[in-house]
């Protein structure tokens, strides 16, 4: 028996540079580290799929970081063939890099697209040389402008762009001309994400010294209702709190679909340092650390699936933790929400037994709504998607 539409994501933790905001697990000035590092990501791939009961079927593959751009393309080349030989690639697969603009090249772009990556998600974050200096970024726009035309030139006819708003300074004006000039560069897909304080990054330390002014919330949730505003003029979809994809010609959006996996609570294997995945009833996690990584890949064998040597947690999910997750994922696609009919299927309970209270309170602080043709799909309210947050957490409870 085959098991369809599983996705896998790859973590690939090296920068050239660490952003003052940034606390995603990846490292500065270990790049001599590529190759072995993409040796021990192949054996745990590997491992993965022979100890996989059933040969697993896939149809998305996210190379996210870190900096993938980083890796050469004979280093994705390897990665994509251990993957080919592990697993069964679906039809119309989705193939993901995040790169960094300003560390594209258009032979480089060429090779990515004949090696079958077929959507590319660049970190532009802002076009003022302010935000950027700031934000630590190592590019200037004038780089996104290259990476998006040598992107197209190559074959990509699927680009994100990913935009960070509420940044220390930043005024509404200065917003409305990234934005503005991030839809002048026509991708299929953005990602709009408020700036957010993290533990332990420079940023949080220079704003508890005083040295850059604490986030405005108010001003940051007046980008978000303006940019909302803008991007659906510009015919773009919101299909998720932070996402949004323009329609293709066959009336479908541009989603991606990586995510989408995610958001459906569906199962996907993470491979590489720190990287996270959820299968056959495990939630799982591996060793954070390059070093570590490498090391726990090379001395080890074959696990239990969806375990491998990598792997340092292993948590098993229940059934009222998954349908927790499912509703929590679900609600943050602003369109399709969560299905009534879909929930039932899935658990055998109605979304009336299991969650009724919660959503009647929701619904009645005019965060939740009932929506679609039959009126059975919950989904947030445009109110609720300023305040995803404290909707999510009346979910969680027991
Ligand atoms: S490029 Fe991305 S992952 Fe790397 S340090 Fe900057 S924000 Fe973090």
């Amino acid at each position: 028996m085959m098991m369809a539409n599983y996705s896998i994501y790859l973590h690939i933790p090296f920068c050239h540079h660490r952003c003052s905001y940034c606390d995603f697990n990846t490292y500065a000035g270990q790049e001599q580290r590529i190759p072995a590092y993409v040796e021990a990501l192949c054996r745990e791939i590997n491992l993965a799929a022979q100890s996989s009961p059933n040969p697993l079927a896939i149809h998305t593959i996210f190379f996210g970081g870190g900096t993938p751009s980083l890796l050469p393309p004979e280093q994705l080349d390897k990665i994509l063939t251990a993957l080919r030989q592990g697993f069964t690639f679906q039809q119309d697969m989705e193939i993901t890099l995040e790169a960094n603009p300003g560390t594209l090249a258009p032979g480089y772009l060429e090779t990515l697209h004949e090696l079958g990556f077929n959507r590319l998600s660049l970190g532009m974050q802002s076009a003022n040389p302010e935000d950027l200096a700031l934000l630590e970024r190592q590019h200037q726009y004038f780089e996104v402008i290259q990476s998006v035309k040598w992107a197209r030139q190559a074959g990509f006819n699927n680009v994100n762009l990913d935009l960070i708003f509420g940044i220390p300074h930043q005024t509404m004006e200065r917003w409305q001309a990234t934005l503005g000039l991030a839809l002048g560069l026509n991708p299929e897909h953005l990602s709009l994400y408020a700036l957010t304080l993290e533990h332990g990054t420079p940023f949080q330390r220079w704003t508890e010294r005083g040295l850059i002014p604490l986030a405005d919330d108010d001003l940051a949730a007046d980008m978000y209702e303006w940019a909302s505003e803008r991007l659906d003029t510009a015919g773009y979809c919101q299909y998720e709190i932070s996402n949004w994809a323009r329609r293709k010609t066959d009336g479908d959006i541009y989603a991606c679909l990586h995510n989408l996996q995610y958001w459906r609570n569906q199962p996907y294997l993470g491979f590489g340092a720190g990287a996270h995945g959820s299968a056959a009833g495990y939630r799982t996690a591996d060793v954070l650390g390059i070093q570590a990584y490498i090391a726990h890949c090379a001395g080890g064998s074959g696990k239990p699936f969806p375990t491998t040597p990598a792997t340092i947690t292993s948590t098993p999910i229940d059934r009222r933790t998954e349908m927790q997750e499912t509703m929590m994922v679900g609600l943050r696609l602003t369109e399709e929400g969560v299905s009534a009919r879909r929930f039932k299927q899935r658990f055998g309970e109605s979304l009336a037994e299991v969650f009724g209270n919660e959503i009647a309170y929701l619904v009645g602080l005019g965060l939740l709504e009932w929506a679609g043709e039959d009126n059975e799909t919950l989904r947030l309210t445009r109110r609720g998607r300023l305040l995803g947050n404290q909707v999510f957490m009346q979910f969680v409870g027991d």
